[in-house]
């Protein structure tokens, strides 16, 4: 069974025995459960599309390692049109969601680790890239959601892993075992950890040789016994357990997650180590996944983009409003900003490069270009939307008030738009965009934008090292006829 269905991928996720708490109370059913199951959802498209024929071939794709077709986010990119169709299935999958979809940072990994295992083994005789593809071969067989971790908590910045007051603010090695290690830290943001069936950790930052115990990559089952998850808070989250929640929560069906990710002395098995000392190669591994997902923005981002400029010139409709010109004005904005961000995610595709061990690679410059849009790009795109909306986005009274017997009426009236349209789908589009703009989506949207995959400065040390000034000032030189 290479493709599992969505509703199988529902199913398998029941047969996890895993252990989440959200609000001080562990959840005892996650899949059932009214704020995490839109997350859910979110994931189940990325199987429901690939169910498609219309979607086939940017959804599935056929296996390097194994021949068989595959879902396309456990590939390994095998040319650069590869990378392309990754960013096309991400907008796709972001247009059908509006939220993130959370299945990105394993496919990020899966090949980060590919290439950097390979280069590991050809140094020291080590055989990693063979137990990766071991794995990976199990991930694709199976079609398992996987949750690529990296981002440790990091206490003090301005100290190094083993240098931390605290010992465990970096995951690390505690205990060696003949067949395994014991590993004890955490990792914060965990995008889909508790949709996942693996999580495959990663280290955070290059490292030093002091740091040899915080070297290590590896993947387990998220119900490995010591893993557990504390969901992360998001604004207007408990709307979703209001009773018969509907219009208030603008995206009824679908959602992002993220968790704090404790890893509680956990045992790792031998043959699921992928980097264990190897202190150099951290960065390579951390450059590499951080590139990835930073093409990965160019796609999903501007995906839920899409939806937002469609909510927004569905809101000048209702208004009365679109034939106005500054309207079409700010929609044309708003579009030239999300295809100028779509235009970074396909450039540094097509600008890929094959790797040593075979797969394909982003060009990394452009894809931190992209990646610094996306800190900036959704920001305004947010604000014009507010701006098309109007302050009802925001003062509007609840769904509750909208069917009261007394107030209903009242709410019903006052508003109303154009006179052709129910209040109740004004109520839906408002709704909506503030979802994605202030709500729960807002963590995907707005400030995932400016931190996953590494906060803005991470991408300017990057644009800086790949920049080639000196090359620049030859040319300027050149032309310049200066002679030195
Ligand atoms: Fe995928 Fe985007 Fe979510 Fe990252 S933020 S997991 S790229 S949808
Ligand atoms: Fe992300």
């Amino acid at each position: 069974m290479a493709l599992m269905t969505g509703d199988q991928y529902v199913e398998s996720l029941r047969k996890l025995n895993l252990e989440v708490y959200m609000f001080g109370e562990k959840v005892e059913n996650p899949v059932d459960n009214p704020i995490i199951r839109p997350s859910m959802n979110s994931v189940k498209m990325t199987y429901d599309l690939a169910q498609m024929s219309e979607h086939e071939d940017l959804m599935t794709t056929t296996s390097n390692l194994t021949g068989e077709k595959i879902n396309r986010f456990c590939h390994i990119h095998q040319s650069t049109d590869d990378l392309v169709k990754k960013v096309k299935m991400q907008r796709l999958c972001g247009q059908k969601t509006a939220s993130c979809f959370q299945r990105c940072v394993g496919m990020d990994a899966f090949n980060a680790e590919y290439s950097t295992t390979y280069e590991i083994d050809k140094v020291y005789g080590t055989n990693y890239h063979e137990k990766f593809k071991k794995f990976l071969e199990y991930v694709q067989e199976k079609d398992l959601t996987v949750d690529g971790a990296m981002t440790d908590p990091k206490g003090d910045r301005g100290l190094s892993p083993s240098k931390q007051v605290d010992p465990d603010l970096y995951l690390r090695v505690v205990e060696r075992r003949p067949d395994g290690v014991v590993v004890r830290g955490a990792k914060a943001h965990q995008t889909g950890i508790c949709n996942s069936h693996e999580v495959l950790v990663m280290p955070t930052i290059a490292m030093r040789p002091e740091d040899k115990d915080y070297a290590i990559s590896f993947s387990i089952p998220t119900d490995t016994k010591g893993v557990f998850m504390i969901l992360g808070r998001q604004s207007c989250d408990t709307r979703k357990l209001e009773e018969g929640a509907d219009i208030d929560v603008g995206n009824k069906n679908f959602g992002g997650v993220e968790a704090l990710t404790i890893f509680d002395d956990v045992f790792v098995p031998n043959e699921r180590i992928f980097l264990d000392g190897e202190t150099e190669f951290a960065g390579m591994l951390v450059e590499r996944f951080a590139g990835y997902h930073r093409q990965s923005y160019g796609g999903c981002k501007v995906g839920v983009g899409d939806v937002l400029i469609g909510a927004s010139a569905v809101a000048a409709d209702y208004n009365g409003a679109s034939r106005a010109s500054h309207l079409k004005d700010k929609l044309i904005e708003m579009i030239h900003l999300n295809e100028t961000l779509y235009a970074c995610g396909i450039a540094c595709s097509a600008e890929g490069y094959k790797t040593e061990s075979g797969n394909y690679i982003i060009d990394l410059l452009l894809a931190n270009v992209c990646k610094q849009n996306i800190t900036r790009f959704p920001y305004e795109i947010a604000r014009l939307a507010e701006d098309i909306a109007g302050g009802i986005m925001v003062t509007m009274p609840s769904e509750k008030d909208f069917r009261d017997q007394k107030l209903g009426a009242y709410v019903d009236k006052y508003l109303k738009g154009v006179a052709s349209v129910s209040t109740e789908n004004r109520m839906r589009i408002l709704r909506l965009i503030e979802n994605i703009t202030l709500g729960t989506a807002a963590v995907g949207y707005r400030t995932e934008s400016m931190h996953g995959a590494g906060s803005p400065q991470a991408q300017r040390i990057m644009i800086a090292r790949q920049g080639n000034i000196a090359q620049k000032k030859a040319l300027a030189k050149a032309i310049a006829r200066v002679e030195e």
